[in-house]
């Protein structure tokens, strides 16, 4: 079973391995000079491991054995002083062993500066190509997944590169090395070797697979583990406040109590199989022993050459041992990177067509002309929808949830492509425009602002790389956020806390106008900037936008009619259509969708207002 499982993790192994290599080649291309020297010294490294015993045979060989079978104590060393030889033989152990140790800290050392330098280049292209990954991509995916991905996948396979592949290259280098030697010693001890480890291998991997079972699942338990732990913590008021700790405890011990289980089975597996392979080693040393002895008396081998024989079995067998592991790790390492080539294969929906340019300067005119639009092909979210806009003209989106405003707009946006039809900014699709000049040109608000925990004067400049202090706090005070900035507790370098966790939501979206104001851009969106402020802070934010949006070109979605009313144009979207289009009056004289919406806003608006007046 335990060959089945390696058969089935090398078959998915080496195309995956084909893919990852090919997909990094440019980086690995880069490094070409530091892995060939490295290949080298690796290829040094293992020449000199295999001559590791050679000194001992000589010795044997050529002083102690004839010294001892000769009675006159004269061994046979072509004409030296033995203890010259001698000597140079254990100076050639000990510069074998020194040289070998260099060339190994050499091909170790530049082999993993190789990886680690094609392993960042790969995770800077990652995050790069991440983010310019259209917004489907993104909404369909798990954030979660993305950053393991970038993480921890790309630290798997550097991990697995360092510690697994390059010593099994080296090993495998060595043992080809050895059975070379081993056959032109005496190729049929050679020929019982080989025959031997296939057999030590077949017998242990069944082992070896059921110590991957339990160590799996001993790492799922403590998964689980965790998890409960986790869980437990994350909500211990409900747990105390419903006196759940008994049960949860139960829960808890069962679980821990599986997990000892399983990681004491694993150990127990582990010594078994400890032990089976040294007897396995001993009956294979008596075999070869027994038969490299017989090959000696009938004068087919010199002891000394026994000896290699004896030396290059032991080096061998440990890294045959650990081949199925290393296997296992490489496939897991696979994997990981397989993961990453699938984020780069992915190709971005929006981007630069072929031939694009930068846009010019924009005037801010905006045509949409039988634009239709679906997330899923199956269902058309925008449809049919033509409408022209002048330069500097202030147009509101009004209609119920989901009637499809907001998508409407990202398509300005190119946050997605419409289906057909299409957008004319200045009378020039926005498709011919480069996606970055086209976006630079729009400033965006939207409900709920996101900041970064950057500080706040960074926060703004986000909105303009490079702004200047002096371009920093214009934009803040046009935003109506020049005062509470200051008064923080390091102003403008004040760092702000998780998604601007420790302001206002009106600071917050106060600080969100300052970094659309920064950029001085001719066409402004607003997506609801002012829901879920209260009045004060929504009047503030208001007086913001009415000074962010003077004399530009600006879309506004808004819940609250009165706020729009002196909109120069209202579209009135229902089910992805535009149902009615014109000014505050001409649609309040057409008497349709709108004026209905504005009259029942009114009302509840009044109830309100005397809600308000009993309560002070
Ligand atoms: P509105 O702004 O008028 O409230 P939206 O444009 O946000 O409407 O949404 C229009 C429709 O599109 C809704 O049915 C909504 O569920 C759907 N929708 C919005 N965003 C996505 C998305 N990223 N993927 C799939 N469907 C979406």
């Amino acid at each position: 079973m335990g060959q089945r499982v390696k058969e089935k993790e090398l078959k998915g192994v080496i195309p995956g391995l084909l893919r990852i290599f090919s997909k990094f080649s440019p980086y690995i291309h880069q490094q070409k000079v530091l892995i060939i020297c490295s290949f080298l010294a690796l290829l040094f490294e293992t020449s000199l491991r295999l001559l590791e015993p050679w000194p001992l045979k000589y010795v044997f060989d050529h002083i102690l054995i004839p010294a001892h079978n000769n009675s006159a104590n004269i061994p046979n060393t072509h004409g030296f002083h033995p203890v010259l030889l001698l000597t140079l033989s254990a100076v050639a152990i000990v510069v074998i062993s020194g040289l070998g140790s260099i060339a190994a800290y050499l091909s170790t050392y530049g082999m993993s500066l190789a990886v680690v330098r094609i392993l960042s280049e790969v995770r800077r292209n990652v995050f790069n190509h991440l983010q310019h990954l259209s917004l489907s991509f993104h909404q369909k995916s798990k954030s979660g997944d993305l950053i393991t991905r970038v993480t921890a996948d790309i630290e798997k396979m550097r991990t697995v590169a360092v510690k697994t592949a390059l010593p099994l290259l080296t090993n495998i280098f060595s043992m080809l090395g050895m059975l070379a030697i081993m056959l032109w010693l005496n190729w049929e001890l050679a020929l019982l070797v080989m025959a031997i480890f296939p057999l030590l291998m077949l017998l242990t991997s069944n082992m070896i697979s059921r110590i991957r079972k339990f160590a799996k699942k001993h790492r799922d338990s403590e998964g689980v583990l965790a998890a409960t732990t986790g869980e437990t913590i994350g909500a211990i008021k409900i747990v105390q406040v419903l006196s759940l700790q008994e049960m949860l405890h139960n829960v808890f011990s069962a679980q821990n109590q599986k997990s000892l289980d399983e990681a004491i089975e694993s150990i127990r597996l582990s010594a078994a199989l400890e032990r089976t392979v040294q007897i396995l080693m001993a009956i294979i040393v008596a075999v070869v022993l027994w038969r490299g002895s017989h090959a000696v008396l009938h004068k087919e081998l010199t002891p000394g050459e026994l000896l290699v024989f004896m030396t290059y079995l032991k080096n061998a067998f440990e890294p045959m041992r650990r081949l199925s592991n290393q296997v296992g790790q490489i496939a897991k390492a696979t994997a990981s990177g397989e993961r990453v080539v699938e984020v780069l294969d992915y190709e971005p929906n929006v981007k630069d067509l072929p031939g694009v340019k930068p846009a010019h300067p924009f005037f801010g005119a905006v045509r949409f002309e039988n634009v239709a639009f679906g997330y899923d092909s199956s269902e058309e979210i925008i449809k049919d929808i033509s409408f022209i806009v002048q330069p500097g003209q202030q147009v509101a989106l009004v209609g119920p949830s989901g009637s499809g405003k907001s998508t409407l707009l990202s398509l300005i946006l190119r946050l997605y492509d419409p289906e057909s039809g299409r957008i004319l900014i200045d009378g020039q699709d926005i498709r011919e425009y480069t996606v970055q000049s086209l976006r630079q040109q729009i400033s965006v608000v939207l409900q709920d602002s996101v900041l970064f925990a950057v500080s706040v004067k960074e926060n703004i400049a986000y909105g303009k790389l490079g702004a200047t202090d002096k371009e920093v706090e214009k934009a803040a005070r046009l935003a109506n956020a020049h005062e509470f900035i200051m008064k923080l507790p390091q102003g403008y370098d004040t760092i702000l806390g998780d998604r601007g966790g420790t302001i206002s939501g009106g600071q917050r979206q106060r600080i969100a106008i300052a970094r659309a104001a920064i950029r001085q851009a001719p066409i402004v969106i607003l997506d609801e900037p002012t829901t879920g402020l209260d009045k004060k802070s929504e009047y503030i934010v208001n007086s913001a936008l009415a000074k962010l949006t003077q004399g530009r070109t600006t879309f506004v979605i808004s819940h609250n009619l009165k706020a729009v009313e002196n909109a120069d144009m209202i579209l009135y979207v229902e089910g992805g259509r535009i149902l009615e289009q014109g000014t505050h009056r001409e649609l309040i004289c057409l008497g349709g969708h709108y004026a209905t919406l504005y009259r029942m806003q009114s009302v509840v608006d009044i109830e309100a207002g005397d809600i308000y007046a009993v309560e002070a």
